[in-house]
């Protein structure tokens, strides 16, 4: 048997960017991942890559995860590079790098700032995307398993020969309100396993959403709004939900590329918890575009927008307007990244907006509704995929270190490489 050769071209004890070549005995070289890292450079905002992939044109295959800016936001410049093999993903996932593409040239060209790839890039790369669960190229297996993170998005086991390796992507061992939990994951003997929340355990889900729910009421019954920064991928529909069961007197409105991926998400309803659920809860909720948010700014009422780390978006127009007034509540509904606007504001309690730093004076508050495994999940994973190698990624330096530390008290060999690193196993 023959080394795999593993390198982190991202992700590496970090969140972010992920992207992992693997080598196989034959040589076959395979591509999880290649999305992006909001990262800040001695004060300017810039999205961080990962590695420069040499040889694109040797590459075997690719399989994306799923679709989040995190896992798919390179996928163009792959394309431009000379990437030209299959990419397998679900449908779910290509609809989303495709909206999340296109977005990505709309905001660099409203900030004049060159963009690394154009639309036929989006375009080849979109071409090379295909849907099926398993199936072989060369002398590699790929085979899908539900993630649980988001719909649509998937663990991927790699075999050749006796040799076989399971990345889970970003996966959630708890049933949400939009999709089911990660059920079942197959034995391998290489476990690449998302760490993100590898050092810490949940608080109890409904818990959270009973402090969301008193935090809205109280804050609509006060006379103020509700402004929610949500991911549009996932944490906004699952924020819809739970405002829907609210029954709530005043308007709930969805601003930002939640729109779209609602529509996604209900065209690809075999992924759903409980599409008949999201169908209902829109009927509720006014879809506002840039054409009307002027007349919708100063009303009372919830406001659901993106982007979820406030790196920009709609939810940037609402707090402009809003987050001055004490009456108003801004929800942070997801992962705040280093180097972002969010943790930011977090740690600082303020905000630049308009390219001015100011303190808010509403309530900030951030709810953890995680769409990741923690550490009792975690080692659960471990004991049942019972791999003889773990490899932690996709978290922070500590968090990775905690899940090296589980797996090895589970009897595994463990690293939590850095990004640029390459094990041989
Ligand atoms: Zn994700
Ligand atoms: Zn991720």
């Amino acid at each position: 048997m023959g080394n795999i050769g593993i390198t982190m071209h991202g992700a590496g004890s970090e969140v972010g960017r992920s992207c992992i070549e693997a080598v196989f005995p034959d040589g076959s070289r395979i591509l999880l991942d290649y999305g992006l890292k909001p990262a800040n450079i001695g004060g300017t905002k810039i999205m961080a890559w990962p590695e420069k992939i040499t040889r694109l044109e040797k590459i075997s295959f690719a399989a994306i995860s799923h679709g989040h800016l995190d896992h798919v936001g390179g996928l163009a410049e792959l394309a431009k590079d000379g990437l030209n093999c299959p990419v397998f993903c679900t449908p779910i996932t290509k609809e989303a790098a495709e909206l999340l593409l296109y977005d990505s040239l709309k905001i660099a060209a409203k900030k004049k700032q060159e963009p690394r790839y154009n639309e036929s890039d989006i375009e080849r790369v979109l071409s090379l995307m295909r849907y099926k669960e398993k199936g072989r190229r060369g002398n590699v297996h790929y085979q899908f398993f539900p993630a649980g993170h988001i719909p649509g998005s998937v663990s991927i086991i790699l075999k050749q020969g006796r040799r076989s390796l399971l990345y889970t992507g970003d996966f959630n061992s708890m049933d949400t309100r939009l999709v089911k939990k990660c059920e079942r994951l197959p034995h391998a003997e290489i476990l690449i396993i998302d760490a993100t929340y590898g050092d810490r355990s949940h608080p109890d889900r409904t818990a959270v959403e009973e402090r969301f729910k008193s935090l809205v009421a109280e804050t609509i019954a006060g006379g103020g709004s509700v402004m929610i920064a949500a991911f549009a991928l996932a944490r906004t529909q699952e924020i819809l939900l739970l405002l829907a069961e609210m029954g709530l007197s005043c308007p709930v409105h969805l601003d930002g590329m939640g729109n779209n991926v609602t529509d996604v998400f209900l065209a690809h309803s075999e992924y759903l918890r409980d599409p008949e659920a999201l169908r209902q809860a829109l009927y509720s909720v006014r879809r506002i575009s840039q054409w009307d948010r002027q007349i919708h700014l100063i009303s009372q009422g919830v406001f659901v927008a993106t982007s979820g780390m406030l790196e920009g978006g709609p939810i940037m127009e609402y707090i402009r307007v809003k987050g001055p007034d004490p009456k108003n509540l801004l929800i942070l509904a997801g992962y705040q990244a280093e180097d972002t606007r969010g943790r930011d504001l977090l740690k600082t309690g303020n905000i630049s907006v308009g390219g001015e730093r100011v303190r808010l004076g509403c309530h900030v508050e951030k709810l953890s509704f995680s769409a990741h495994s923690d550490a009792a999940a975690i080692r659960q994973a471990i004991q049942m995929v019972k791999p003889r190698i773990v490899i932690a990624q996709h978290g922070s330096p500590q968090a990775c270190q905690a899940v090296v530390c589980l797996a090895r008290e589970l009897g595994c060999e463990a690293y939590a490489p850095m990004t640029g690193d390459s094990l041989s196993l």
